[in-house]
């Protein structure tokens, strides 16, 4: 009583799972290379300076860099320097280096591989990868029962389910047992580009399922450190986040740090996932993040209405994502 609190990241609450994330979260893919080559130290350190600010949430998958992601956060989490209660990892099952597989078997004995990897006895949330590629009555009648075994193993904490398609959500929450499917991980539909994960908000908030937001910057198209050569974005997408990326550089401005507060902004996104794996990177994001949070973000709105004007073309533009038929 009578102490300041330290101004930091808040918690909030991540659908019905009991869980508390901090708006924003800490994306372990580029620990598997996948946006260039990063050295194990740096990443170590940045998933520590994470934890030390306050992100409690961590994001991988055996797919990132086919294992080498979560092998790298595995060591970073041996030396973690908050406890194990205080913080959230989820990894993924069914996409791998090799491919696809959401058979029993194969994420049974992946969730395994993926504990031992990173050094721990359970994870909180097991997400099944980019569902799209498989077949969704798989993930409901297979996929998420053998996940739900792993439950009352004690191995994973909840159940959640990823891809780019948006359909693919009612798809599989209309037809799973209630509460199975406790969160959704949707990336590339809330960002300054594309705001189309909005229109499901009000569906899942009903259902109570926990929304998990990734890739605020577009992988990579909203950084202003140019995007990866495997981008899967239509080349007109491609060139309006570069012709808006020069218009804040001309400025001055960073366009990573207003795609962020632009993604934080909304409360209804429990959090929002950035791939990270510098110190420098981790500060400037929870600073970003705390000052969106207390409502001190000295948000550029001219900046903001130029960028959007910019991005109303391609604005919701996608890609395919996985078998035709989903
Ligand atoms: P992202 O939009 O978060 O962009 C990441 C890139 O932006 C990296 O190159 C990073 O170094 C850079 N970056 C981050 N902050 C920056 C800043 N302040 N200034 C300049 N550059 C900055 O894309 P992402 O990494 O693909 O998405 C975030 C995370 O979400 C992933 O790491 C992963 O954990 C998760 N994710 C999951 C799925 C899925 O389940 N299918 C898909 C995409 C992402």
């Amino acid at each position: 009583k009578g102490s300041v609190k330290m101004a930091g990241l808040g918690l909030r609450e991540l659908g019905g799972t009991g869980l508390r994330v901090t708006s924003v979260s800490f994306g372990a893919s580029p620990l598997g290379n996948v946006f260039g080559n990063v050295k194990e130290e740096d990443a170590i350190a940045s998933v520590h300076e994470a934890a030390r600010l306050g992100i409690n949430y961590f994001d991988v998958s055996p797919y990132y860099g086919d294992t080498l992601a979560e092998m790298v956060l595995g060591k970073a989490l041996k030396t973690m320097p908050i406890p194990r209660e205080s913080y959230v990892v989820s990894t993924k099952c069914g996409r791998y280096g090799s491919g696809f597989d959401f058979g029993a078997e194969r994420v049974t004995r992946s969730v395994d591989e993926s504990l031992a990897r990173l050094n721990l006895d359970y994870v909180d949330i097991i997400i099944c990868h980019d569902i799209e590629f498989g077949s969704l009555d798989q993930i409901v009648n297979e996929t998420v029962p053998a996940l739900q075994k792993l439950k009352e193993s004690g191995k994973v904490r909840h159940i959640g389910i990823s891809g780019l398609p948006l359909n693919i959500y009612r798809y599989v929450l209309d037809r799973a047992p209630k509460g199975a499917v406790e969160v959704i991980l949707s990336y590339c539909h809330h960002s300054l580009n594309d705001t189309s994960l909005l229109e499901l908000v009000p569906y899942l908030q009903d259902k109570g399922v926990g929304i998990i937001s990734a890739s605020p910057l577009s992988m990579g198209l909203l950084s202003g450190q140019g995007y990866p050569e495997w981008h899967p974005a239509p080349s007109e997408l491609k060139a309006a986040c570069a012709q808006a990326t020069e218009v804040c550089k001309a400025q001055g401005k960073s366009i990573a740090q207003l795609a962020l507060q632009y993604a934080l902004r909304n409360r209804d996104i429990a959090t929002t996932l950035v791939g990270m794996s510098s110190v420098d990177v981790v500060r400037e994001n929870v600073k970003t993040a705390i000052e969106v949070e207390q409502s001190t973000a000295n948000i550029d709105e001219e900046l903001l209405q130029q960028v959007e004007q910019i991005l109303q073309p391609v604005k919701n533009m996608t890609w395919p994502s996985g078998r035709e038929e989903n």
